[in-house]
């Protein structure tokens, strides 16, 4: 990629924001109906990239990228014209008559950065946001994942003109390229070594920044009834996309008496779902490369094994593994992303909760249990980007619920009107009247204090 060229498109891209109105409702909703057009046009191009890049099968691309990312598409469309409508909030009486609304204005120029796990859902989802806020915008994919990026930047060029949507693929050059430009706004998920990166170069500028992050998500599993059902599905959470999940639960907390079942209930569903050589199941991915597959397999090798672990390395291929861990275990130290799933017994809930509140705040917290005053406490004392109550995942797909980190996880929400919001800058408006002008507001002060005090008290 010519540097030279990322430097003028978003020059031009600044200078357009600038000089000409922002989007209107209808320019947005025709480049969102372009937008949809191209995705359905290639449909199986997305699926199969998905597949090259990360063995991912039909139905989890569907469910998890495409689907998704039309949904969010669709419902854009549907209720960008409530979103963009001014809100109005009241103004005190002692200003009557002034009116007070806010504005939802695009921020300018958008710069959205992804990561190779969900590299189409984790790219489109943001620009549909970016594009119903009115924005103009670049998507770097991640060069990792190579043929999803091929695609998507085919899909953009095709689509959009340049001023409006510009996709630069690349890696770490292309993006400190990107970086050392001016945006109005920068929209990163990834890891937090490089979001340090990301956010470092933003404050140059002081350019608003939304980090989407990962990190260790607990399982807590006090109170509950049904481990048969939890077992299922953790198992279906965990080994989705092999572990490679931002949201995917990373380990489990377990109360002594009913450790041995879970892990018997375990090994039935993984059994159940992959079969007995998961590597011949057409429902299971790859680890996306060399690099990630050695750092997973090294993990397995200074662990205590229940389930699993076996690899092929010219297959990137390692099957769902169980291991019995501690809390001071190697593999409790960093977010795994592959498909290892540690399980920890824990003496109490105060034992498991203190032991997660000390650590980073996760992106998720899973809570099994059938206990409500159990959920209560976990839920007020364990800080997370968000929860799912007796299931896993889920609360990523409530397009109502805003998705995001906090803390080491990231910061910032998106997802449905939340991201319409997140690229929106909330505009405050305050409408004075000339057709009435009260004296006591204006110089000479003296004496109108007693008055001020009055007319605050009655009518502020
Ligand atoms: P990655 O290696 O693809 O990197 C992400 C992006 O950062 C890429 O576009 C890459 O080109 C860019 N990048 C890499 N090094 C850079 C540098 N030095 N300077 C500037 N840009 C650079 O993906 P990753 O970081 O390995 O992604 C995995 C992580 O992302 C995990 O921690 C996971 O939990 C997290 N994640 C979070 C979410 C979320 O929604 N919160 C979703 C998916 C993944």
């Amino acid at each position: 990629m010519n540097l030279e060229r990322i430097d003028e498109v978003v020059k031009n891209q600044r200078s357009l924001n600038q000089s000409k109105s922002n989007f209107s409702l209808k320019e947005r909703l025709s480049l969102l109906d372009k937008l949809e057009k191209s995705l359905l046009k290639y449909e199986k191009e997305i699926n199969e990239a998905l597949y090259e890049d990360l063995r991912k099968c039909h139905f989890e691309a569907q469910i998890s990228e495409f689907l998704f990312v039309l949904n969010e598409l669709r419902s854009a469309k549907k209720h960008l014209k409530k979103w963009m409508k001014r809100k109005s909030v009241k103004t005190p009486l002692i200003y009557f008559p002034a009116k007070s609304y806010i504005l939802s204005e695009p921020y300018g120029s958008v710069l959205i950065i992804s990561p190779w796990n969900y590299p189409f859902q984790l790219l489109i989802s943001p620009l549909i946001g970016a594009l119903a806020a009115g924005n103009r915008v670049v998507v770097k994919p991640s060069e990792v994942s190579a043929s999803t990026s091929k695609v998507i930047s085919k899909i953009i060029s095709e689509t959009f003109d340049e001023s409006t949507v510009y996709c630069v693929e690349g890696g770490v050059e292309e993006t400190t390229r990107l970086l050392d430009n001016r945006f109005d706004y920068i929209f990163y998920t990834g890891n937090g070594h490089v979001a340090r990166i990301i956010m470092e170069k933003a404050s140059k500028n002081l350019t608003p920044l939304t980090l989407e992050l990962g990190g260790k998500s607990p399982c807590f599993i006090f109170g509950a009834q049904k481990i048969d059902l939890v077992a299922k599905r953790i198992v279906s959470g965990k080994f989705f996309n092999a572990g490679q999940t931002c949201i995917a639960p990373d380990y489990i907390l377990v109360e002594d008496k009913h450790y041995e079942e879970l892990v018997n209930k375990l090994e039935k569903y993984i059994l159940k779902f992959f079969g007995k050589n998961a590597q011949k199941s057409s429902s299971y991915g790859r680890i996306i490369n060399e690099r990630h597959f050695d750092r997973i397999v090294e993990l397995i090798e200074s662990e205590e094994l229940l389930y699993g672990g076996e690899s092929d390395k010219d297959d990137l291929y390692i099957s769902p593994s169980i291991i019995s861990a501690k809390k001071d275990s190697h593999i409790m130290k960093d977010e795994i992303f592959g498909p290892l799933l540690p399980i920890i017994k824990m003496q109490n809930l105060k034992e498991a909760i203190d032991f997660v509140s000390e650590g980073e705040k996760p992106l998720a917290n899973y809570i099994f249990s059938e206990d409500k005053k159990i959920v209560e406490v976990i839920l007020d004392r364990v800080s997370s980007g968000g929860v799912t109550i007796n299931d896993t995942l889920m609360h990523i797909a409530n397009e109502n619920l805003p998705f995001g980190g906090v803390g080491e996880s990231g910061m910032g929400a998106y997802h449905g009107k939340s991201s319409f919001d997140l690229f929106s800058h909330k505009k405050s408006v305050f409408a004075s009247s000339s057709s009435f002008d009260p004296p006591f507001k204006y110089p000479p002060y003296f004496g109108k204090m007693r008055l001020l005090r009055w007319l605050l008290k009655f009518f502020g």
